[in-house]
C-alpha cells in the first residue's frame, strides 16, 4: 500500500497517492487552547528522545539516511523510507520513494513504527508533516516517530506524546487544504505562526515548537544535536511589565 507525503507546490501533481505529508511551513492561530498541565516538557518527552536516539543508531536507519542523502545529491528531490517489523519482530525497511522538490510518496509496510524523509532546504517539519504524522499514528498503532532530514543534514523528529490529545487537536483544528497549496494549519494558526516569524523574528522551528506547546497538540518536535541526542524544542512567550512580548527558545538540554 502506498502513502504520500505532500508539500505545497507539488500537491497538484500528486493525484494518485493515498496519503500526503506537507513539507512546507504554515502558521498558527490564536484560539483558546486547553490550559497546559504543569508537566515538565523535558521529562514528558524523555522516553521519546531516548527511543529516537536508539533507533537512529540502528543499521537500517543508517542505511535509510545514506540512501536518501545519495538520492537527494543526485536529483535534489524529496525521498522517503518507512520502517516496520516482520512477523518475527525484526526491523524491516521499505523501498525508497521519490517525490518532487516539496513532497514525496511513502511506502507503508507491516507494523510500521517510523518513517523518514528529506527536505530540500533547511526547513523543519511543516504543518503538513504534522497533520500527516498524526493521521499515520491514528491509522497505524505502532507508528510514533517521523524523522526529517534537511538539505544540510540537520535531523528533526516528530514524536507522539499522547495520541488521543493529538487526535483531539486535529478535530479541533482540522487541516485546511487550499487548491494548489499544501494542506496545513487553519488560517488562524497560520496567522499566529507568521506573526511569530514576521514580528518577533522567530525561526520556523521556534514557531512550530510554540504552536505545539500552546495548542496542546500531543506531539513534540525534537532536534538531534552533535552528540546524536534528540532534544525537545520548546518556545516560551515572555510578556514584559510594559506589555511587550518576546519569544525565546527554551529547549531541553
Ligand atoms: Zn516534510
Amino acid at each position: 500500500m502506498k502513502i504520500k507525503l505532500f508539500s505545497a507546490l507539488a500537491a497538484a501533481l500528486l493525484l494518485m497517492l493515498l496519503t500526503s505529508i506537507t513539507c512546507k511551513q504554515a502558521g498558527s492561530k490564536n484560539n483558546n487552547s486547553q490550559p497546559s498541565l504543569p508537566i515538565d516538557p523535558c521529562i514528558e518527552s524523555q522516553s521519546n528522545s531516548i527511543k529516537a536516539k536508539i533507533f537512529s543508531k540502528s543499521n537500517i536507519y543508517s542505511k535509510a539516511i545514506a540512501n536518501i542523502k545519495n538520492a537527494f545529491s543526485n536529483d535534489s528531490l524529496e525521498h522517503a523510507i518507512s520502517f516496520g517489523k516482520d512477523v518475527s519482530g525484526n526491523n524491516i525497511i521499505s523501498a525508497m520513494s521519490t517525490g518532487s522538490g516539496h513532497s514525496t510518496g511513502l511506502e507503508i509496510i507491516d507494523n510500521m513504527f517510523a518513517d523518514i524523509h528529506n527536505h530540500t532546504k533547511e526547513t523543519p517539519p511543516s504543518s503538513g508533516d504534522l497533520y500527516g504524522f498524526i493521521n499515520m499514528a491514528t491509522e497505524n498503532r505502532h507508528y510514533e516517530t517521523r524523522y526529517i532530514i534537511t538539505a544540510n543534514g540537520i535531523v528533526y523528529a516528530l514524536v507522539i506524546i499522547d495520541l488521543q490529545t493529538a487526535r483531539n487537536f486535529v478535530i479541533k483544528y482540522p487541516k485546511v487544504t487550499n487548491p494548489g497549496y499544501q494542506p496545513g494549519f487553519p488560517d488562524s494558526l497560520v496567522d499566529e505562526f507568521n506573526e511569530l516569524k514576521g514580528i518577533y523574528a522567530a525561526s520556523d522551528e521556534m514557531a512550530m515548537a510554540f504552536i505545539l506547546g500552546k495548542y496542546n497538540v500531543g506531539v513534540a518536535l525534537l532536534k538531534q544535536d552533535d552528540h546524536g541526542n534528540f532534544k525537545r524544542l520548546n518556545t516560551k512567550k515572555i510578556t514584559n511589565s510594559n506589555g511587550l512580548k518576546t519569544y525565546i527558545a527554551n529547549n531541553c538540554q
